[in-house]
Parts: C-alpha cells; structure tokens; sequence
C-alpha cells in the first residue's frame, strides 16, 4: 500500500494533549478506493504513563461529581454532538459506510449519551455513591444492619473497540463509565480509528469533559496490558481469537482485573410455523434479513447470520429473498442511490470470502457471488466491495459450519427446521448468541421459542405486526435493552442499562448499626435516631429538612360507620368491608375490616398540615404493604420521617418519607414510602410583601 505524503497523521490523546507517534506510521487505507486516509502509530507513546495519569487525574476529577453532574454533562456533550453530526457522516464514508449506516454508527452513538443520561438522571441520586438494594436486618434487635453501596472503582477503563462502529462503539462504552465516575483510554480499530479521532477530537472541543475524564491511544496497544492493575477494567469488542489473547494476558489474570469480552456471534432469525407466506410476519422476516444482511454490509455484530423457516416455507421464503437482495445497489456509499456500501477493506473482504467459501460447502449459494459484484460510481479492482451473499443449508442439523463460523460481511444462511423443537435445537448451536427474533403472531410458539432458546441469548426480539414499525433500529430511537450476550458472544450480559454502569463500580457490603447506615448512604434507615424539630415537617422547606425528622400524630378510632360511609362514597363495597359473615369466611380476616384505602387516607388526615406551604405535590407512593387488618374499634396514628431527598430543579426536590402506621397495640398495620415535591424556599413567605 503506498503512504500518501498528503494523509493526516492521526493523534493519540494521552495526559491531556494531543501525541503524535515518534515514528513508524501505516496508512489506512479507504475502503472506496484504497487511498491512504490517515497515518497511524503509537510508537513512542507512554502507555503506562497513560494509566497513571488516567487514576491519579481523570479519576480524582470525576469522583468529585455526583450521578446528577455526570448525566448532565453526558446530555450536554450529547447536544454538542448532534450539532456536528454531519462532519462525521462525511469522515465516515471511507469506511464503506452508506448514509443510512451513518445513522446506526454516529446518530446511535450519541443517542446512548441521551440515553444514559436520561437515565442516570431519573435512576441515580445527586451523590458520589449509590445505594443498591434494602436494608438487610442482621441482628435480632435491629441494633445492627447491613446495606450495599456502589462506589467507582479507582482505575482506569481501558474499552478496547471494533472496527464497524468507531463512533457508537466508543460511545455506548465511554457514557456508562462516565456516569460511574471512572476514566476511560479508548483504543479505537486501526481500520476506523480516523472516525472514532474524529469524534474524540469534538469531544474535547466540547470543553465538557474534565480533565483526565478520557484518552485516546491511536495504533497498536503495545506494553498498555502490562501496567494494569487491580482496580482497572478491560471492556473489549472484537474477535474470538484476540478476546482469548487478551483474557490470557498476565496482568489481566494476575491481578484479576475486571475483563468483559463482546466477540463473534452466530444470530438467528426464525420464522413461525403460523407465518406462512402472505402474513404480514412473513413479509417483517423476509425484508429484516436482507436489511441485516447489507446494513453495513454486514459487517453488525447483531446481524442475522442464520435464518430458520419451517420446511413448508423454505422454497418460498428462498424466492422472496432473492427478490428482494435483486434490488440492492452495492456501490460508492457517497451516492443516494447505493443501498450497500463496502466491507471495510480488502482484508476483511479477503476474511469474509475465505468463511463465505467454507459455509458454502455445507449449502449453495443462492444470491450473489463469492468473486463478482456489479456496482455502481466505484471500481472494483480497488474498493472492498463483495455482493450480497444468501446460502441455502438444506441438512442444517448434520452441518457444522453454519453454526460456528461468523463471515463478518454481508453473508446469511438460510436453512429449513421441522417443528419447533428442531428451530430450538438448531438456533442453540450457535452456542450463545446476542440476538435472536422471531416472527409470531402465536402466543404459544412465542412461549415456547422463549423457554428453548432464552438461556443462550442476551436478547430476544418478538416481532409481529403490532410492533415491528416501532422496533428497535425502525421506528424506535432509543437503543435496546441491553448488548451483550452469553457463551460464544462473550458473556457481557452485565452491560444492560444501568448495570452497564455498575460495572464501572464496585459493590461494597457496608455493616453496622442503623445510626451509622445512615450517616453513610444518606437514606434514614428504620432504627436510627429520629429528630424532633419545634415545626411540623411540611411547614419546612426541603433545604430545612433534616434526614430522620419526624412527626407521631395523635389516634384516631375507626367505626363501622367510617367504613360504611367510605364505602358508599367511593363505590368500593367489597365484602370483607359489608359483610361479617363473608369476611369472616376469609383466612386473612377475622370479621369486617377498614378498607386499606380508608386507612391510608385517614393516616393522611393525621399528618398533613394543611395551610399553602412548601409541599407543592403528593407525588406517590412506593412500596406499600398492608401488614395486618385494620377492624371497627381499632385505633391507628402515624409516624412520618424524612428518610431522603433528591433534589429535582433549581426550585424543587423530591423529598422521600418512611411511612409507618400502627394500631393501639403499636403492632405496624401499614408502611409505604410516600413521595413528595418539597419548594426549596417557602413559596407563600417568598410572597409576602
Ligand atoms: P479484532 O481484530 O479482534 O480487533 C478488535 C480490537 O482489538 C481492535 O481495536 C484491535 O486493534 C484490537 N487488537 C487486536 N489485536 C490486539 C492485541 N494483540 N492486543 C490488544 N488489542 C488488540 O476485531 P475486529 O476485526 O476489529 O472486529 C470484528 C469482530 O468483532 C467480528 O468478529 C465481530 O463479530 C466482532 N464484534 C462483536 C461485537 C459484539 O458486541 N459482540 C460488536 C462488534 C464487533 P487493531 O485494529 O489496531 O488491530
């Protein structure tokens, strides 16, 4: 390959600045036309030094943020993304990438920054730490207790990435560790590093990200591995073979860090007995397999490699398909008319028909060619351009290689299954798997597709008519539940949602008495000190509000003519509230019984103050159990305790209360937290003259 003198060097970012290697330099070529895009090297560059820097900076600068700050940055750069989108469509059409792949790679990457966002704002608290889980009682008197928190870990996350999606695969790894609190060194795929350094570089002209928050090694790892050390995480996207190199690698063994692998995955598309041809979940089959199949040209770790339909639908689901891929354009991905664009360069290409090669001695190719490809505004002597390419597996269950081996371009394998149980078998052999859909309109070949193949799968994709416009990657913006799936797929099921940011922590068991707890998680906890203040509670605003500030009201007796006017008011006269026979009939009462809605609102009447205040909404309840039978006689009261807060705007926070109401015995009847919405100042003082 010849080194244009004209192609950009491209940088690291290591210790807050930009690094250009001493030396050493390869060209990556375009997948286009094969000109030298960028240079890239990482010799000279101090990797350990990276690290360090990385701990003693990056980590220091992040945990002095809260979930809240994290998750507001992460919007904010988010933001600043969107308003540069259209300079990385233009970088990324090199890789071979259309328009529409575009959208997947960069729209996606900053649409996880929302997400995690989004997120981290509603599920985490304005802390440094995060509780996770109840209270665990310990000890018989309570006296002492147990509790977990998150916390970030001290290292640094080193996200060792794919080629196929440079900027979402920095992107869906960098915004959960960011929220956690922990650094990051991305080292992007030689292939598509000029994309992922494109992004990078908006990133730190953003100005939103503090100092030492990430870093970026261009070109090989070199020594990178051997200056982990316990507290840092490996995440890595790629290959079987250079997962199992990493995973082996001594420092990562010997100081048990933290290694998740994303890696090979042979998914699978099946076809319900019930969707023949003529149903609309045949027609949602046929179109996402060819839309897996050349959606960046394949080159998706959740694309569809294998395509099960029942043998009745074989030759008809064959012909559909072939129609369809007939109306592919492959060519420069430039043009509006190309419909598929290139794999990402002449090796890959030479990957892909080499394993393209070795599926079709276990079929026929039945669309498209290993050698030829008709193409149109590009040259084929020079671009990594390779035709779409569907086989047909007819023995499946006797075949090997349909199951095992990954042709990471635009290559699918369709093959016949005989009764659910034989689609069940076939799809395990892929022996774990990101994905799998099926397309049912039938409950009970849902069911049981679900119970055969779940276990092997990080995600199953249901589609039928009354959701496919709104899936995931059509009509749905938001990403999907989780990525990551077990066995061959690497067993990165942890990576969903929130717990894609725990990952990025360390889950600390903390014991001790109910005082303590408190102090430390800042959630009162049923035990610890209780405060009295001269005011009530609602008369003070949630800065005043104090953790384990309470109120205990006065009794209030309940009468047969309480529930009987409760009932008729609202219209709810269930019988264990009318009728003393029939209640009595019940094992949990002992004869009629106050509605737990009455006690409830009568508990409200106990607590509430009601003069205009602070308390500007009642904003719900959670967790709400009623304990024991509340009957004619029974007197109830209330103990009310601020338990936390989380403030929501400049003007308002949610302050959260422990709820407890109890009988004349002191025996609990009811617990709930309630919810409310807490002014920061008091609203009717601010108004008076
Ligand atoms: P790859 O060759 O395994 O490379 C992946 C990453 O590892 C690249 O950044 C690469 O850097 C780096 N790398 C390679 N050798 C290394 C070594 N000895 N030490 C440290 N780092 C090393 O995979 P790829 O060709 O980029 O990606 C295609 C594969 O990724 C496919 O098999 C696909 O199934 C899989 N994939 C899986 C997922 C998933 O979520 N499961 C997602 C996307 C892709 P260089 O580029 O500089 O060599």
């Amino acid at each position: 390959m010849s080194v244009s003198v004209a192609a950009p060097k491209l940088a690291s970012y290591v210790q807050g600045r930009r690094n250009v290697a001493s030396g050493g330099f390869v060209g990556v070529p375009s997948a286009i036309d094969g000109h030298v895009v960028a240079l890239v090297s990482s010799d000279g560059l101090d990797s350990g030094a990276m690290l360090r820097y990385g701990r003693r900076v990056g980590g220091a600068n992040l945990r002095k943020l809260t979930f809240q700050r994290r998750a507001m940055l992460l919007r904010e750069l988010g933001g600043y993304l969107q308003t540069r989108k259209a300079e990385l469509y233009e970088v990324s059409f090199d890789t071979g990438a259309t328009r529409r792949d575009h959208f997947f790679d960069v729209d996606g990457g900053i649409g996880t920054l929302f997400s995690f966002a989004s997120k981290g704002r509603r599920e985490l608290p304005d802390e440094r730490f995060a509780v996770d889980g109840a209270l665990e009682k310990l000890s018989k008197k309570a006296t002492f207790a147990g509790r977990h928190v998150m916390l970030p870990r001290h290292g640094v996350a080193v996200q060792i990435n794919a080629y196929n999606f440079p900027v979402w695969g920095m992107l869906e790894k960098f915004a959960p560790a960011f929220l956690a609190g922990m650094p990051v060194v991305v080292k992007p795929a030689t292939a598509t590093s000029y994309v992922t350094a494109a992004a990078f570089e908006m990133m730190i002209d953003s100005g939103l990200l503090p100092e030492g928050a990430i870093q970026l090694l261009i070109g090989r790892t070199g020594d990178l591995l051997d200056h982990l050390e316990g507290q840092d995480v490996v995440s890595f996207t790629g290959s079987l073979e250079t997962s199992l190199l990493l995973r082996n690698h001594r420092a990562i063994s010997e100081k048990a860090v933290r290694f998740i692998a994303e890696r090979d995955s042979l998914n699978a598309a099946i076809l319900g007995p019930d969707a023949a041809p003529g149903t609309p979940e045949f027609d949602l089959f046929i179109k996402e397999v060819v839309g897996e199949i050349t959606s960046k040209a394949g080159q998706k770790c959740t694309a569809i490699r294998r395509a099960l339909v029942p043998r009745a639908f074989y030759d008809a689901a064959a012909a559909a398909l072939r129609e369809r891929l007939a109306g592919v354009v492959v060519g420069d991905p430039r043009l509006d008319t190309v419909t598929m664009g290139a794999l990402v360069s002449i090796e890959q290409r030479q990957a892909v028909r080499a394993n393209a090669a070795q599926l079709a001695t276990e079929g026929r190719i039945i669309f498209g060619s290993l050698d030829e490809v008709a193409l149109v505004g590009a040259d084929a002597a020079k671009g990594a351009f390779f035709s779409p390419l569907l086989l047909a597996c007819d023995r499946p269950r006797t075949a090997t290689k349909v199951h095992s081996l990954e042709a990471f371009g635009p290559v699918s394998t369709l093959m016949p299954y005989d009764g659910l149980d034989d689609a069940i078998e076939l799809t395990r052999r892929g022996e774990g798997s990101l994905v799998a859909s099926m397309y049912t309109h039938e409950a009970h070949i849902a069911a049981e597709l679900v119970e055969g193949i779940g276990p092997f799968h990080g995600r199953i994709v249901l589609i039928d008519r009354d959701c496919a416009a709104e899936s995931t990657g059509h009509g749905s913006p938001l990403p999907p539940l989780i990525h990551g799936g077990p066995g061959r797929a690497g067993g990165s099921e942890e990576m969903g949602g929130m717990r894609g940011v725990f990952h990025y922590m360390q889950r600390v068991a903390l014991e001790g008495s109910p005082n303590r707890l408190t102090s430390l998680t800042h959630v009162w906890t049923r035990g610890a000190s209780e405060l009295e203040t001269k005011q009530h509670p609602f008369r003070r605003t949630f800065d005043e509000l104090q953790l384990g500030e309470t109120i205990r009201t006065e009794a209030r007796t309940i009468t047969v003519e309480d529930i009987e006017r409760f009932a008729e008011f609202t219209g709810d006269t269930f019988y264990a509230h009318m009728d003393e026979d029939a209640a009595k009939a019940n094992p949990f009462f002992p004869g009629r019984v106050a509605h737990g809605y009455l006690v409830l609102s009568f508990a409200a009447g106990l607590f509430v103050d009601p003069a205009p205040g602070p308390v500007l909404a009642n904003y719900g309840l959670e967790n709400l159990r009623f304990t024991r039978p509340v009957v004619p006689g029974d007197s109830i009261a209330v103990r009310l305790t601020v338990k936390s807060k989380a403030p929501r705007t400049p003007d308002y926070g949610e302050v959260r209360w422990d709820v407890e109401i109890s009988n004349q015995n002191g025996e609990a009847v009811a617990a709930y937290d309630l919810l409310t919405m807490n002014a920061v100042t008091n609203p009717t003082a601010a108004k008076r003259p």
